[in-house]
């Protein structure tokens, strides 16, 4: 595609702008990435008090799939990115009639799907050198039979929903093949992997760039730890897994962006298991076709972020290959934070917080704390490890943070 550079304007004497499907946090921080190089944005989202929408210079206030809204997002910009994975893929084909959009249609439909998530790991194992967890598709009763039948060798397992999974909804745990059929009737009887529940010691993720013109760069991994099945703590500097598994799914996500001809950032996460080798095996759980909340880090603590790359591969720039300056720990700010142990609204002590060094503060605007909702994140950045450790440590204590004995 030819480049949408920064700053440029058309014959009408409008400003380059640049379009988002999605107004939550990620939108907003790829807004305020795309705006602080000169564009002029334009986010669609039904919701008047949507994070991104309060800071962009245009807000279609329309459904996903509104024809209308959908145009005019189209009228407005040069090119459109999505931040979030359950955006209706025909919106997507509808604004690539006349706009560049990435990442495409396609290939947001099989990340939206884990059974055909999981069919492109698997096409592209050979050339990834990673597998996903043995699993089997249940979307008939039929189905959920034969696995009965062939024995109990994916359980104990996780039954997920096929689609609209997300921070462990839609997700029962299977401990016995008598829990089967009723785990599937939980779900509501819909289209689900039976995946087996494996030994892990790690969880990380890889931020991958790609350009229009194939050009790709990205980030190291990033060692993940969640509580409740969200994201609570995200460690991120080296030594944060041991180097060979680093490498191995730095290039496992490179290889599985490539083979899926992706545009934009793709996030690839990985689940690190004792299969009783030195450093244990890696196995491919899942990706997302945007930024992810396990790299916010990088906004603090590399010279170009995942949402800089967001924007330069969307305008068809050249992507910056990015260089972590600080090792970093980012702690999720779930609403919880805004209650006390008896359930009473809370200011969170800032003050303190703020005075600790090394500490970047990022709050997504939402005005209502709700438990469980991602309100914000803290990343703490500082000239080593141990500094790092040491401020995290505090400042989750401050915040009163789950995960704590995990960084
Ligand atoms: P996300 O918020 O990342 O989209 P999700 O709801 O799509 O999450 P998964 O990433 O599939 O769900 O699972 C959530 C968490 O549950 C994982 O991060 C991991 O801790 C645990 N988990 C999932 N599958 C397995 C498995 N096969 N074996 C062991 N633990 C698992
Ligand atoms: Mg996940």
């Amino acid at each position: 595609m030819n480049p949408v550079f920064p700053g440029s304007v058309d014959a009408a004497g409008r400003m380059a702008t640049l379009g988002v499907m999605g107004g939550g946090q990620l939108g907003r921080m790829f807004v305020h990435a795309a705006q602080r190089l000169g564009y002029f944005t334009a986010v669609l989202d039904p919701d008047a008090q949507s994070p991104a929408g309060l800071v962009s210079h245009h807000h279609i206030q329309t459904a996903y799939n509104d024809s209308a809204g959908l145009a005019q997002l189209a009228d407005l910009c040069q090119a459109v990115t999505t931040e979030f994975e359950n955006v209706p893929a025909e919106a997507l084909q509808t604004l690539a009639q006349t706009r560049p959009v990435s990442p495409g249609a396609a290939v947001v439909g099989i990340a939206q799907n884990r059974i055909e998530e999981k069919a492109h790991f698997a096409a592209c194992a050979d050339i990834s050198g990673v597998s996903c967890a043995p699993y089997a598709v249940i979307e008939t009763q039929a189905q959920l039979q034969a696995v009965l039948e062939a024995g109990d060798d994916l359980l104990p397992g996780i039954l997920k929903t096929a689609r609209m999974g997300y921070d462990g909804k839609g997700q029962v745990r299977v401990r016995t093949a008598d829990e089967l059929g009723p785990a599937w009737t939980e779900l509501g009887s819909i289209a689900c992997v039976l995946e087996k529940m494996l030994p892990l010691t790690a969880e990380c993720s890889v931020l991958v760039a790609r350009g229009w013109d194939g050009q790709v760069v990205s980030f190291a991994p990033q060692r993940n730890v969640h509580v409740d099945g969200i994201l609570a703590v995200t460690h991120a500097y080296e030594g944060n897994i041991p180097p060979a598994l680093a490498d191995r799914a730095r290039d496992a996500a490179v290889a599985i962006a490539q083979h899926l001809g992706y545009v934009g950032v793709l996030c690839v996460e990985f689940f690190v298991v004792d299969d009783g080798t030195e450093h244990g095996g890696l196995v491919v759980n899942e990706m997302a076709p945007r930024p992810h909340n396990s790299g916010h880090y990088t906004l603090d603590a590399c010279d170009a972020s995942q949402f800089d790359l967001q924007v330069h591969a969307m305008a068809g720039l050249p992507l910056p290959q990015p260089r972590q300056h600080s090792p970093a720990i980012m702690l999720n700010l779930l609403g919880d934070v805004w209650f006390d142990a008896s359930g009473q609204q809370r200011e969170p002590d800032w003050q303190a917080v703020l005075s600790l060094p090394g500490t970047h503060l990022h709050l997504y605007g939402k005005v209502q704390a709700r438990t469980g909702r991602k309100m914000g994140h803290l990343t703490i950045t500082g000239p080593d490890l141990a500094i790092v450790k040491t401020v995290a440590r505090r400042a989750a204590e401050l915040l009163g943070l789950p995960g704590l004995d995990a960084i």
